[in-house]
């Protein structure tokens, strides 16, 4: 072999090693089915009306598949494989007639039982760029020509695939190589506060709500505001929640403290209707927690609270996580689609953060999707963290959702969220939490325009 050959060859090598380390470091190969992949492949199947979709990824010698929709195919070999065509390629393959294309004829068939006429494939990259698998749709008959629109939805799905993907990496590294839970020392203090304690705060009312206004980004008008537990305590001063949800949570007290805080909410909002000209664009957003959801009558109670209050059901949304619906309950599924139908708007907090998101996102009704800001934190760090708010982003718009990027801090975050096409934003970049008289003076602003945020304070911020 000549010199340039054996060089080639080589950097061959060290392309497909290096492409084998980026799929071993997401473990996707090890893993169970993961749903997430399900609703991918289905999204896709629906969109294209492909009669089999499979996403798939390559090792040396296999393809591996992780989701399929219509055909059942688990794997297959990977030399001669539309996969590997995609690798060669470095980028998507659209064959419209496999009847024209001689080149493709011998992949016809995807597995005996399967004969393909035409099919379409997009590359599933790691963050750096490196192919791991695709997204593959395929057609029992030839189709028309795949437009430049179609082909970007196709590209955007196996995008989707990535960023589910590049989380499952950065799980992973954060388990095996980040900072370990320290367990908690069994202190007096750590053993505070009790259930009288709670108990003995909500009957002395030292709990209090503030507010912290949800923006439209780009021109910073108040469309929500988020009410936000705090307690007020004599001598500890103002406790944020995590001194005391959690305890509030294992000591069952989140049951009547969540319906404080919510009857408080909805207090406030009927004195707002009262106060302030024609209030009823901004939504409240009341946060709750998984035992709220096991109870019976939530949806009932909530009912209730709307009526005796003469609030109309668009100035209320619930904020819940991933976590807190977990297991999925008929319970939990009947509470939300009973509260949806009375109009409350349902929002999913800290999207990203739990387990198979989006799962999650097609098994319940929610309207909103608030992106966590471990993500927004991010997004000025690079390319990768940037692509997988923008695949938040593309996989809420095919669902019809709204999105909200929690915890935006600086200015070239909201800039770069502008970019992207995030509408809706919170966090000190805007204002933070504050109580209700402060936010009663936002609240009057003309038009609910928030002033623009000097230099100087959005840096201390
Ligand atoms: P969350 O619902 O995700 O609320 C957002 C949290 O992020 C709030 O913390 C808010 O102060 C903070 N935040 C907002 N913007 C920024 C920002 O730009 N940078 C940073 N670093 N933080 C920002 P907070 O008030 O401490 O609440 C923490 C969590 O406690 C909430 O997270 C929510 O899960 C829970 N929580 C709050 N109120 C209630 C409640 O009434 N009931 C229940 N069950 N949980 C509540
Ligand atoms: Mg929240
Ligand atoms: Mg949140």
């Amino acid at each position: 072999m000549a010199h340039a050959e054996l060089a080639e060859t080589d950097f061959c090598c060290q392309q497909e090693e290096a492409r084998l380390a980026a799929l071993a470091a997401t473990g996707i190969l090890d893993s169970p089915p993961e749903p997430t992949f399900d609703a991918i492949t289905r999204l896709a199947a629906e969109y294209f009306h492909a009669d089999t979709v499979l996403l798939g990824f390559a090792d040396v010698s296999r393809v591996w598949i992780k989701s399929s929709w219509g055909e059942p195919v688990r794997e297959l070999p990977r030399k001669g494989s539309i996969l590997e065509m995609v690798l060669a390629e470095d980028g998507p393959v659209v064959v419209s007639n496999i009847a024209t294309h001689p080149g493709t004829l011998a992949r016809r068939y995807i597995c005996r039982r399967l004969e393909i006429q035409s099919f379409a494939s997009a590359p599933v990259r790691s963050c750096d760029g490196r192919i791991l698998g695709a997204l593959t749709i395929f057609g029992s008959q030839p189709r028309r020509r795949m437009a430049v629109d179609e082909l970007r939805m196709l590209e955007s799905l196996a995008d989707m695939a990535a960023g589910q993907l590049e989380l499952r990496r950065l799980r992973r590294t954060i388990v095996t190589c980040g900072p370990q839970p320290v367990p908690a020392a069994k202190s007096p203090e750590n053993t505070w506060p009790r259930r009288p304690d709670l108990r003995a705060a909500l009957e002395q009312r030292q709990f209090v709500l503030h507010y912290q206004p949800e923006v439209e980004i780009t021109t910073r008008r108040i469309v929500g505001l988020e009410a936000l537990i705090r307690w007020q305590h004599p001598e500890r001063g103002m406790l944020a929640p995590a001194a005391f949800i959690p305890a509030a949570e294992e000591s069952g007290m989140i049951l009547p403290i969540g319906d404080w805080a919510l009857a408080e909410a909805c207090r406030q909002i009927q004195h707002w209707n009262r106060e302030l000209p024609a209030p009823n664009s901004v939504r409240v957003c009341v946060n709750l927690s998984a035992p709220q959801f096991a109870r019976e009558g939530l949806a009932d109670h909530v009912e209730a609270l709307l009526m005796r209050g003469g609030i109309s059901s668009g100035q209320l949304g619930l904020e819940m996580t991933e976590s807190s619906l977990i297991p999925d309950t008929p319970t939990a599924l009947d509470v939300l689609s009973h509260l949806r139908k009375l109009g409350v708007s349902l929002l999913m907090d800290d999207f990203g953060t739990g387990y198979s998101s989006l799962n999650h996102l097609h098994s319940f009704p929610f309207d909103v999707l608030k992106i966590d800001r471990s993500f927004i934190n991010r997004i000025t760090q690079g390319e990768q963290p940037l692509q997988i708010v923008r695949t938040i982003l593309e996989l809420a718009r095919v669902m019809g959702m709204d999105v909200v990027a929690e915890g935006i801090e600086t200015r070239a975050q909201q800039r770069l969220l502008e970019e992207i096409g995030c509408r809706y934003g919170q966090g000190f970049f805007y204002a933070r939490p504050m109580g209700a008289e402060a936010v009663t003076n936002l609240l009057r602003l003309p038009g609910r325009l928030l002033p623009e945020t000097k230099p100087a304070e959005a840096r201390a911020n």
